[in-house]
């Protein structure tokens, strides 16, 4: 449809407004009000009337259009009121007013105020005195007229108004005739390519909390490191950009990272590498000097998956059973002397020396009973100075991170692992992700991956943003995923820790450009959409255009048909209609006995034709024409006595009838006889539709190029 621009809208109101203001004012009828003075002297006779005769203008219109009229007379210092007598009207107005005064000897003062309906301001009032008859001769008197401030304007505007408001009428005019053009357009040519709509924006206004995202693949097939295919990166941005979708009530977003060459940072991790994963720490004095140590077990990350190709990870609520060396590294955490040598602190600890230093601990700690627990840790420690082959629990995630870490990935907020299958002791469902909580790191399936399910990705992040398992039917943190759903609580939560520290650090560039990635990504997905069907759309305008000729040809043999049978369809339809307006209006009277013998007559003459229809059927070629019409009557008899019971449905049905037979007959016409005319319009669809085809693929190429810098 037509869609006006603002601009647009704005000057058709204001043209509106002005144009309503300005025929107010024009057929506005002002009052205004003025005054008068008759002086008179009565010598030696007395005065019963005076006589006021208002003048008319040269159309024989009356100039003063009174309608309040008053008069006192004043002498020494005495007034009394007179009541006007109107003895004569002109078009409605008092023309001559008669005051009864019954004036005796002396000198009198007349005054009076009227008012007068304003009609034409154009009136120089004092060009129009008022005559006064008395005595013998007449006299003229000019009465005041008080012309105000709004008077003035508004006789102003209404002296303008006429060429003002035949402008306005033609420019409200031509609006209007512009406007029904634009929207006949918009219904003619429907195909008309619609412009790319922006981005929907956010539903309300978010502070947001960015977090950033990398993406690594566990997989021993590949390289270790190298960038995962575009179609999978192009699974992970829509699945990043649902998952936005459900996060974003909470104003929290998650980006892709990009690395220093422009690159999203979606990998392959080869497993098959032993790391150091810190288990425990703690410390020891001696003397001045302090040391630090950490318990380190190493394990070979390829033994936490459950196969030889690393496909399968098998966890008991994170936890795997492996084994490992466990070893502690101590480093000085004092600079001075020990044994006449001289340390610095941040320095490791020699073996040796570290297993003198605890030795001397232990022995000073062995005097003091209270700290027995103690000198067990530093026991223990002294025994992992030499790595101790254990079998026992590790923490998968742990394992991951320091994975991700061995091979050179610096900390950067959330890292996503995907395996191809997760398998979880501790649930019997199925398990398609798992997240550290809180933490920073997550593991998903590959299935989540290629069939898109958001909600596993969202909710796994939820525990890494430190939300915990909840029992509220719907809601995305609930233990079996019904939902996608998340409430203020959780928001607030979960927000507060993707503003916690350690996120902050890295919602910097990196993340803005994760940012425009994705939406750029978005817009494609969406462009890729509109082209699909633009070219699904040229396909039937081709497969319409190729049976435009063919179809003519039929409709040609039929048309003639079709116009008969539209014709009668309209003929049965005006007929049953006539009879179900009268059946109806009888109903409403409540004639039931006239209804009754109208059904009975209808009868009877349906009989009739039927006996005809037997007869004419013998011979059927013979009396084509009379069979055609009593066939025809059949029909309406038969419907007028289904009327009887329901005459809306009927007249309904018929009228559907009517109108498609009518609207077939109609297309046909078109086909039959102008063919090229619907040839040309379907072509021009065509090309309108192509132009937006390609339009669309350069935007498309466009955005792809900017994607893959
Ligand atoms: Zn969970």
């Amino acid at each position: 449809m037509y869609n006006p621009s603002t601009l647009y809208k704005c000057l058709a109101i204001t043209l509106l407004i002005l144009g309503i203001i300005l025929f107010i004012v024009y057929f506005y009828t002002m009052t205004i009000e003025g005054y008068y003075v008759i002086e008179v002297r009565v010598e030696n006779t007395t005065l019963r009337t005076i006589i006021i005769e208002l003048p008319r203008d040269e159309y024989g219109e009356p100039v003063y259009r009174i309608i309040g009229f008053t008069s006192t007379i004043t002498s020494d210092g005495e007034s009394r009121e007179i009541d006007p007598i109107i003895t004569n009207y002109n078009k409605g107005y008092p023309e001559v007013i008669e005051l009864p005064v019954n004036l005796g000897e002396g000198e009198y003062r007349i005054t009076g105020k009227f008012k007068i309906e304003e009609k034409d301001y154009f009136y120089n009032y004092s060009e129009y005195p008022w005559r006064l008859y008395g005595g013998d001769e007449p006299v003229y008197i000019y009465p005041s007229i008080k012309k105000t401030i709004t008077y003035q304007l508004i006789g102003l505007i209404k002296q303008y108004s006429q060429p003002i408001i035949y402008t306005l009428s033609i420019a409200i005019i031509g609006l209007a005739a512009y406007t029904i053009y634009q929207l006949g357009k918009g219904v003619l040519y429907q195909q008309k390519p619609v412009k790319p709509l922006p981005p929907a924006a956010p539903v309300k206004k978010c502070k947001w909390c960015s977090i950033c995202v990398r993406f690594f693949k566990i997989d021993v097939t590949s390289p270790n490191n190298s960038q995962l295919p575009g179609a999978f990166i192009e699974k992970l941005y829509s699945l990043l950009n649902e998952v936005n979708d459900i996060w974003k009530k909470c104003c929290i977003r998650f980006y892709p990272c990009i690395d220093s060459n422009g690159k999203v940072i979606a990998r392959t991790l080869d497993p098959r590498k032993t790391v150091e994963v810190k288990v425990g720490s703690g410390f020891a004095q001696y003397g001045s000097m302090k040391i630090k140590y950490d318990i380190i077990r190493k394990v070979d990350t390829s033994k936490i998956f459950k196969d030889n190709n690393c496909k399968s990870i098998e966890m008991d609520k994170g936890k795997v059973n492996v084994n490992y060396d466990e070893y502690i590294k101590a480093k000085w955490d004092t600079s001075g002397k020990y044994k006449d040598k001289e340390y610095r602190k941040g320095n490791a600890v020699p073996a040796d020396v570290l297993k003198e230093f605890l030795n001397d601990v232990a022995n000073a700690m062995q005097r003091d009973p209270n700290l027995r627990e103690e000198l067990e840790g530093i026991r223990d420690a002294m025994s992992k100075i030499t790595p101790q082959r254990s079998w026992g629990e590790i923490d998968v995630m742990d394992v991951l991170k320091e994975l991700i870490k061995a091979y050179g990935y610096a900390e950067n907020c959330i890292d996503i692992v995907i395996v191809d299958n997760i398998d979880d002791k501790s649930t019997s469902a199925k398990e398609d992700g798992f997240g550290a909580e809180p933490g920073r790191i997550s593991i998903i399936s590959s299935r989540v991956v290629d069939n898109g399910i958001s909600s596993v990705l969202a909710h796994e992040l939820g525990h890494n943003l430190s939300l915990s398992h909840i029992n509220e039917l719907g809601n995305l943190m609930e233990a079996e995923i019904t939902g996608t759903s998340l409430n203020s609580d959780q928001c607030k939560d979960a927000y507060k820790n993707c503003m916690g520290e350690e996120c902050r650090k890295f919602t910097s560039k990196v993340c803005d450009n994760g940012d425009e990635v994705l939406s750029k990504f978005k817009e494609k997905q969406s462009l890729i959409e509109k082209r699909e069907k633009i070219k699904e759309s040229i396909k039937g305008l081709n497969e319409e255009l190729g049976k435009v000729d063919e179809k003519s040809k039929k409709c040609k043999k039929v048309v003639s048909k079709l116009k008969k049978e539209a014709k009668d369809a309209e003929f049965i339809y005006k007929k049953v209609k006539s009879f179900a307006d009268k059946i109806k209006k009888l109903k409403n009277k409540g004639k039931v006995k006239e209804i009754k013998k109208l059904k009975e007559k209808t009868e009877k003459e349906l009989e009739k034709r039927k006996e005809k229809e037997k007869k004419y059927l013998e011979n059927p070629r013979f009396y084509k024409t009379s069979l055609s019409i009593t066939q025809k009557w059949i029909k309406i008899l038969k419907k007028q006595l289904e009327a009887i019971k329901n005459p809306d449905k009927v007249v309904k049905e018929l009228e559907n009838e009517m109108n498609k037979k009518k609207q077939e007959y109609k297309e046909c016409k078109e086909y039959a006889w102008s063919p090229n005319k619907i040839k040309k319009n379907i072509k021009d669809k065509i090309k309108a539709n192509e132009k937006a085809l390609k339009d669309l693929e350069k935007k498309i190429e466009e955005l792809e190029k900017s994607l893959k810098k």
